[in-house]
């Protein structure tokens, strides 16, 4: 089994190369999403379905999905015009690992097609444990996974409800359930060296007194980033938490909670909380640019 030092190592290699984990990465390489997962297994509370998985894009936006077959055409049109492309992210707009077939599928044919494109994957975590092994075989080095709270009675006020093997759970047992597979995926994953970003959705007067727990056990599980991004909720988006009022953080308990958090884990401050489709440098997005369906092309 690798070392710790060993996984430093092939940790940092990868941390350089990625645009949203490194900054001075973040000017040179660009990246693109494939909007080819449509399904999510639960619900959070911050999210509407009618847009894109807010675990990292921003809410009230909404992207067209892609056959994986489609996908796979436009890393080709987009690689041929923007050439530092170098990660190829599967974000949403539903849950990547909600929808295993069309993501997986999309993941080989993209690897198949361009070995030297990294591959990235944001997730709720729900289904991480039973990815890890397939995300490892494919070399897909970056994941991001959305983790507001390790307290299954504080889940259960970011949750409504999740799907597991064809059960429906809610309140603190849905929480338990999710916490305990986002812990497990986490910690197999950093056991291989895969790369862990952590997202955490800074809600007020639910979850900001957690978040420094968040940073601890995940710091402590491998993870080595956390992006601590601020609740939007407005009631045009429709969703729960916009419904009822929730209230969004101010910057100044944005920049107190970063700053808690980070005594114990790097924070990640240069998020763009960018769309399912964002194509570009980071802080860049050319998706209208690339808006044109591509054919798929022959297998
Ligand atoms: Fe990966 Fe997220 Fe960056 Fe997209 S924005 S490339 S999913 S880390
Ligand atoms: Fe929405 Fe993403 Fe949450 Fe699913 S995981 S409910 S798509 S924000």
């Amino acid at each position: 089994a690798p070392t710790r030092e060993m996984l430093d190592d092939l940790v940092a290699g990868k941390v350089a190369s990625h645009p949203c984990y490194s900054r001075s990465g973040h000017h040179r390489f660009a990246r693109m999403h494939l909007p080819v997962a449509p399904a999510c297994n639960l619900q959070c509370n911050y999210c509407n379905r009618k847009f894109d998985c807010s675990n990292e894009s921003r809410p009230g936006v909404s992207s067209t999905l892609l056959t994986p077959e489609q996908a796979v055409a436009k890393v080709r049109q987009v690689a041929t015009a923007i050439p530092q492309l170098s990660v190829v992210g599967i974000a949403g707009p539903g849950d990547p690992l909600a929808n295993m077939h069309r993501t997986f599928s999309t993941l080989e044919r993209v690897r198949e097609a361009f070995p030297d494109l990294k591959l990235c994957l944001s997730t709720n975590g729900l289904m991480l444990p039973d990815a890890v092994d397939r995300l490892v075989a494919l070399g897909v080095d970056h994941v991001t996974v959305t983790i507001n709270t390790l307290d299954p009675d504080i889940a259960a006020q970011i949750y409504a409800w999740l799907w597991l093997e064809g059960e429906r759970y809610s309140g603190r047992e849905a929480g338990e359930i999710l916490v305990a597979r986002q812990l497990e995926g986490v910690r197999r994953l950093t056991a291989k060296g895969v790369l862990v970003k952590i997202n955490s959705v800074l809600i007020p007067g639910i979850n900001d007194q957690a978040l420094p727990d968040v940073s601890q056990l995940l710091q402590a599980s491998g993870a080595f980033i956390h992006n601590i991004m601020p609740l939007i909720a407005r009631p045009e988006h429709g969703t729960v938490f916009g419904l009822n009022g929730q209230a969004e953080p101010d910057a100044a308990m944005i920049a107190a909670v970063r700053q808690r958090c980070g005594e114990i884990m790097p924070q990640m401050t240069h998020c763009h909380q960018c769309r399912a489709d964002a194509i570009g440098m980071l802080g860049e997005d050319r998706s209208q640019q690339f808006a044109r369906i591509p054919e798929p092309e022959p297998s």
